[in-house]
C-alpha cells in the first residue's frame, strides 16, 4: 500500500455522488465472496452466528493500548441511562460464551473516533466491522488455526472464482503459507525499536502473528512470567494489524485488580465481575478480524476507505 495513499483523494471518495467505477464494484464483489466463505466455514464447524449490538452500557475500554488514538467516545443517554457506541463487542462475547453457546461469530460494527491525522495512514476508519469469534476453553493456538483457515480459504476462493475481478484490480494475489510465523513483541521491539510493526510487515510476504502485548484488562496476563497470552496478526505491504485477540481473564480477583490498576470505571464491567465471582465466567479465547482491512489487502486498495460504500475516513464527515 505504501505510496498508494498519496494517489488517493479522501474528499473525493467521501463525496459519494459519482457512480462507482469498475474497480470499486469489483472490490465489493470480492468482499461478498470472502464473507460468504468465512461464514460457511464457521457454520460448518458448528459456530453459532449472532447479530451485533450497537449501543450498550458496556463496551471495550480500548485502554490501555499501545496503539491508542481515540479522540472522543460516543456516549448518549436513553431511557435515563448512559449507553455507548460499540468500540468492540468483547464484553458481550465474554458474557455470551459463558451463558450457553460455546463457539460463535458476529459481524460487529465498531465506532472508534480516531484522530484526524489517521486519515493519512490509509488503514484507519472511524466506523468499521470486525468478524468476531469466541470459543470457550480455547487456547491461542486454536484461534490462530481458525483464522489461518478463514484467510487462506477465502484467498483461495477469490483466486479460483474471481479472476476477472483480480484482473480489473490488477492484483496478483498469492496464497500465504500456513502456519504463519509467530513472533514475541519484546523480541521484535529489541530488534527493530518502536517501529517494529512496519519493519516486520515489510520483511515478510505473508501475515505474521505477534504475541505478548500489554493492553486491556480482559486479555490474559500470566502473573508469574508477566507474559500476556494475546496476539495481533500483521498484514504485509503496510496494510497493518488485521486481527487482535487473546486468551481471556476469568478470575474475579485478577479482573478487579487489573481494572483498578488501569483506573477503569468498574461499574461498566460489573456483569463480568459478578459472573467471575460466582465462578460462571468461562475461560475462553477469541479475536476479531477487521473486515475492511482484510479486503483492502486482498484487493490491493490505495486506502481502506475504498472498501466502504459510505467511507468513514478520520476527520471527514460525508453528507450521508
Ligand atoms: N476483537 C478483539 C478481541 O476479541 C477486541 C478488539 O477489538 O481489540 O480481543
Ligand atoms: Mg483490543
Amino acid at each position: 500500500m505504501k505510496g498508494l495513499v498519496e494517489e488517493f483523494d479522501p474528499e473525493r471518495v467521501a463525496l459519494i455522488r459519482e457512480p462507482m467505477d469498475e474497480r470499486r464494484l469489483a472490490i465489493f464483489r470480492v468482499q461478498g465472496m470472502v464473507l460468504k466463505t468465512m461464514a460457511d466455514i464457521l457454520l460448518s464447524k458448528g459456530f453459532y452466528w449472532f447479530l451485533p449490538v450497537i449501543l450498550s452500557r458496556a463496551t471495550d475500554p480500548l485502554w490501555p493500548d499501545p496503539d491508542f488514538s481515540i479522540e472522543k467516545r460516543i456516549e448518549v443517554e436513553i431511557y435515563g441511562k448512559t449507553v455507548r457506541a460499540m468500540q468492540s463487542m468483547i464484553v458481550h462475547k465474554r458474557v455470551l460464551v459463558s451463558l450457553g453457546p460455546e463457539k460463535f461469530f458476529i459481524l460487529s460494527p465498531n465506532i472508534r473516533i480516531e484522530r484526524s491525522e489517521r486519515a493519512k495512514t490509509g488503514k484507519h476508519l472511524y466506523e468499521f466491522t470486525q468478524l468476531e469469534i469466541e470459543v470457550a476453553y480455547a487456547k491461542m493456538q486454536e484461534i490462530f488455526k481458525i483464522y489461518e483457515e478463514l484467510i487462506t480459504k477465502s484467498i483461495d476462493a477469490v483466486r479460483k472464482t474471481m479472476k476477472d475481478e483480480l484482473e480489473i484490480l490488477k492484483r496478483d494475489l498469492h496464497n500465504p503459507e500456513i502456519p504463519f510465523k509467530i513472533y514475541k513483541r519484546s523480541v521484535l521491539e529489541e530488534k527493530y525499536g518502536n517501529n517494529w510493526q512496519e519493519k516486520i510487515a515489510s520483511e515478510s510476504k505473508d501475515p505474521v502473528w505477534v504475541t505478548d502485548i500489554p493492553r486491556e484488562f480482559y486479555d490474559y496476563e500470566d502473573e508469574e512470567t508477566g507474559e500476556w497470552r494475546n496476539f495481533d496478526l500483521i498484514l504485509p505491504e503496510g496494510y497493518g494489524e488485521v486481527i487482535s485477540g487473546a486468551e481471556r481473564e476469568y478470575e474475579y480477583e485478577k479482573i478487579l485488580k487489573k481494572l483498578k490498576r488501569d483506573k477503569i470505571d468498574v461499574k461498566q464491567y460489573q456483569i463480568l465481575l459478578d459472573l467471575s465471582r460466582d465462578g460462571k465466567l468461562k475461560p475462553s479465547a477469541g479475536a476479531g478480524l477487521g473486515v475492511e482491512r482484510f479486503i483492502a489487502y486482498l484487493v490491493g486498495a490505495k486506502h481502506v476507505a475504498e472498501v466502504q460504500p459510505f467511507p468513514r475516513i478520520p476527520g471527514i464527515v460525508p453528507e450521508i
